[in-house]
This record gives structure tokens, sequence and C-alpha cells, in this order.
């Protein structure tokens, strides 16, 4: 089958053939329709964080349908149309008995440590799939496990975003503009930055007030919107030293900054205003099993409308990394299969 792999670090994404895999005790095997490129798949190709043994297919997330069941899965047929929750946990330690399986300690996760969605099969526990309503289609599917469940945890889970609350999205690319959706979703009053108009445009679609931060003050959009109070919840999808310390000089007192990425190796937070105002940074990462089943849910429903840039090949994928590298995307890349 054809997969995108990692062959080497530092090297490019390139598409292998690769055998296809067996189901193993408890696994499903998952003919793959749709799966989502992430910035995340080009951090990993830079040997960042390691991937085990290469070759890795990566791609952790996607959808498709059940093709094959492994010993004593029960619950499952062939044919059943589902999407892939990311993390796979063992179910006994104390984070997934309390349902933060995000926090496993045992923890490997697909397109990972695992090999991932990026290829024409994958074979995962079954406890890691989740039925897709007849509403859902496979390409809107396959993005809800990293980008939009990832924002759902990190603004409903960790952020107790609500009613009337005053959120600030730094950066809308392909989770920031689910985070939009979430946010106004939960009845918060939303603005979302970005350098690009395009991205703005969308944002401002979602019901955010868009602020273009290339000619625009952040500061100043900030203290219109909250009479000068500052926001209840901003939320870091760049994850720079410059981003944090903004998103920290942005909160009212008691304020919380969640912090989805972590470009920077480390950051700097000011002393005093976090002491004065206590002010709390949250980390946040990926989402929880019940996280992304509420996703799958109110998408299915229509409440939530994952944001798709642009489909390319599972072929084509030099194409759909320069293009995501590019950052004029609005939206996520999907990858498809014929
Ligand atoms: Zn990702
Ligand atoms: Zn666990």
């Amino acid at each position: 089958m054809l997969a995108v792999v990692v062959a080497r670090y530092g090297g490019m994404l390139e598409v292998m053939d690769r055998p296809v895999p067996r189901p193993g005790a408890g696994e499903v095997l998952v003919r793959v329709r749709a799966s989502g490129l992430c910035s995340t798949d080009l951090h990993l190709l830079s040997g960042r964080m390691s991937l085990g043994n290469l070759p890795r297919i990566l791609g952790h997330e996607s959808a498709g349908e059940i093709v094959e069941l492994g010993e004593g899965v029960t619950g499952w047929n062939a044919g059943d149309r589902v999407t892939v929750a990311v993390d796979v946990v063992c179910g006994k330690c104390r984070h997934c008995l309390t349902g933060k399986t995000q926090r496993c300690t045992s923890m490997q996760r697909i397109g990972f440590e695992r090999d991932g969605g990026h290829a024409e099969y994958v074979a995962v526990p079954a406890a890691n799939v989740i039925g897709l309503p007849p509403t859902l289609a496979y390409d809107a599917a396959a993005i809800l496990p990293d980008a939009v469940a990832c924002m759902y945890h990190s603004l409903v889970g960790r952020g107790k975003v609500g009613i009337g609350q005053k959120v600030l999205i730094l950066g809308v690319g392909g989770l920031g503009i689910h985070g939009v959706q979430i946010a106004r979703l939960a009845g918060a009053d939303v603005i979302a930055t970005s350098r690009q108009p395009e991205r703005l445009k969308i944002a401002e679609q979602y019901g955010a007030i868009p602020l273009n931060t290339a000619t625009e003050s952040l500061k100043d959009g900030v203290h219109e919107l909250t009479r000068g109070e500052g926001m209840d919840l901003v939320v870091d999808n760049i994850g720079t030293r410059a981003s944090v310390r903004e998103g920290l000089s942005l909160l009212r007192p008691g304020g919380k900054l969640l912090v989805v990425a972590y470009l920077d190796d480390t950051f700097e937070v000011p002393s005093i205003p976090l002491f004065k105002t206590e002010l709390e940074i949250i980390g946040c990462r990926g989402s929880s099993r019940q996280d992304l089943e509420e996703v799958v849910r109110l998408t299915g429903s229509g409440k939530l409308r994952p944001v798709i840039g642009a489909h390319y090949p599972l072929e084509q994928i030099a194409a759909a990394v320069e293009r995501l590298e590019g950052g004029d995307l609005v939206g996520r890349i999907v990858l498809t299969r014929e």
C-alpha cells in the first residue's frame, strides 16, 4: 500500500510502498479515506521528537471504514465508518480511569510512536475508533481528532469557556479557526488574530472579531472589546516566547493563557503580573476520548463545521507540504485516497 513516511530525520516526507498492516488482537483494520496534514508532521520529520523505529508512517488524524476485525473485537462490523483517536491509552492508570486519557502515563500515539493514517490502511485498537454519523463526510471527519478536538479540549476542558467571556485566539490556522467556532458556540465573544486577510475573513464568518496584527494594534483591539478589562481566555496556537508574553499581557486579573503550541523550547513569564493579578498558564495537550466523542456529535449535528483549506491525493504529499509551509491556507489540508 502507499504510505507517507519519515524514512530519515531531516529528509523529506516520502511516499513509499509499505505492507498492509494486520490487525492484532483487539484491533481493527481501517481503510483510510482521508487524513489531515498537520504542521506537527513537519516537526516530526525534523527529529525533534523520536518516532521510534524508522521508517514511520505519519498521520495522526484520519477517517475511513473498518474492513477487518482482529481477534476478540466485538461491537464493530466491516463497513462501519469511523474516525480514529490519536492516543492509544492503557485504560487502567489514574488518568484513564478519571477520563483524562490525554494524560495516560503509558500512552502511544498513532502517527507518532505507532504507524499512522497517511496510508491506504491503518491498524488501530478498536478502543480508538469512534463511529461517524451518516451526515459526516470522510474529509471532515478526518480532521476531528486533532484540529477540532484539540481546540475543544483546550477551550472547554481546560479553559472552561462560558457565556459572555472574552476570548482571544492567537493565530487562526488549522486549529484556531475551530477554536473560534467552539468559543462562539459556548457563548463567548471572540477576537481572532492573523496577519492574513483571507484567514481573518473566514474567522469573521464564524463570528469572530477579526484583528490583523500586521496593521492593527492587538492591545487596542482587546482594550476596546473588554472596555479595558482584558481577556478572560487567550488561546496561544503559536507557541513562541513572543506570543506567550503578549498573551499574558492581554489577560484580565485571574485570566487564563491556554498554551496549545510549543514552537520555542522555553517561554519567559514576567513574574510581577503573574503574581499580582493571579494569572494562570495552562498547558493543553491533545484531547480526551470524551472530547472527541463530543466533537463528532457536534459536527454531525452541524453545530461545528470542520474547515478544510485544500485536498491533495496522498501521492502528492510534496505539493501538500509546500502548500502547508506557504502558510497562506485557511483551514486544514486533507490528503485523499483514490
Ligand atoms: Zn497535529
Ligand atoms: Zn492510562
